[in-house]
């Protein structure tokens, strides 16, 4: 169960939509996530990139970490790598990785809390559990997103932004059914903490069961849900969603999903959902392990430049969130990525 919960009937409700002029978006293609081992052999479930599924443009990778009960001495992370031209999005659902980077800087991500870094224009970083969880043991869950940068952006100075726990804007459905966690962008008017280069939209629900989630989207956007547990329906047609799935969803201005009446005993509170989408780069995309560049040659250099110990070309910068509400706006909708 999610550390972050709230009484739905005590928050900010959605709007309830017209379904007489509501576009829904329906299902144009489902993806049931891989399993891959990281870092120092952890295992995780990645929807994207695959074969299925190779570019989620503007993202570039999903990673989903547990749900997992670790025994004492088990939990494993990431340590020390580089990345560039990127942002990593760590959400730490349950449980605590700790965070360490070539600055100096650090922190931990515990229960509810992300961390969002923009590697721009290079970064050393660990990603490990705490001590504490390795020595103990414990529930550890939570999510990776890598969101591109726009090649006007990939050479910006890197930057973390600590986003706790309770930083998470918290809204609910018009009957208290659902709790939304938006963790960045805009939904029907509500801004998330997450502070964006790339103009997207990102938020956890828990839909209790039998309970339906409307939720506006904007129509320049993407739109994918994943599921962390438990089973539902999504899209206009009522396509059937569980554990691991992903879908992408087509065009239209509004995304909504029915939890089943019946969940799985682990999921017993609600149906939990990822739901995510952005506006799309339509730029070329090199990519090479932990470095995301537009051209091969680009790649070479991000390369020769980790061998030779100079990839980091600026101390990167800790951002406390909340962050200056004046950047959230480089997610309007009139942004052009082309520059
Ligand atoms: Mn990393």
């Amino acid at each position: 169960m999610p550390a972050v919960t709230a009484d739905t009937l005590t928050l900010t409700r959605l709007p309830a939509l017209d379904p007489g002029t509501t576009a829904w978006r329906d299902v144009v293609k489902l993806v049931v996530a891989q399993r891959f081992l990281e870092g120092e052999g952890f295992a995780v479930r990645r929807p994207f990139p695959s074969t299925d599924l190779a570019l989620a443009d503007p993202f570039l990778l999903l990673d989903h970490m547990g749900a997992v009960e670790y025994a004492p001495g088990e939990a494993k992370g990431a340590p020390w790598h580089p990345h560039r031209g990127f942002e990593t999005v760590t959400y730490i659902i349950d449980g605590a990785f700790e965070h360490t980077d070539s600055a100096g800087g650090g922190g931990l991500i515990a229960d509810g809390a992300t961390q969002w870094m923009t590697a721009g224009s290079g970064v050393m970083h660990s990603e490990l559990p705490t001590a504490e969880l390795v020595a103990s043991g414990g529930l550890f869950h939570g999510l990776q997103l890598w969101v591109n940068l726009p090649r006007a952006d990939k050479w910006a100075p890197p930057r973390y932004q600590d986003i706790g726990a309770h930083d998470a804007a918290l809204l609910s459905t018009p009957d208290g059914g659902a709790l939304v966690r938006l963790i960045a962008g805009d939904l029907a008017g509500h801004a998330g903490p997450g502070n964006t280069y790339t103009p997207i939209t990102y938020l956890h629900a828990t839909v209790s069961p039998g309970a339906r989630l409307d939720l506006p989207w904007p129509a320049h956007f993407n739109a994918m849900v994943y599921v962390l547990s438990g089973r539902g329906v999504v899209g206009a047609s009522g396509r059937p969603l569980e554990e691991g799935q992903l879908v992408v969803l087509g065009a239209g201005d509004a995304v909504t999903l029915t939890a089943a009446a019946t969940q799985p005993q682990a999921s017993a509170q609600g149906w939990e959902v990822i739901v995510l989408g952005g506006l799309p780069l339509r730029e070329p995309v090199a990519r090479y392990g932990p470095f995301v560049m537009n051209t091969k040659a680009e790649i070479i250099e991000a390369v020769e430049d980790f061998q030779r110990g100079t990839l980091i070309r600026s101390t990167p910068e800790h951002v406390a969130s909340p962050t200056e509400p004046g950047m959230a706006h480089r997610t309007s909708a009139d942004e052009t990525l082309d520059g």
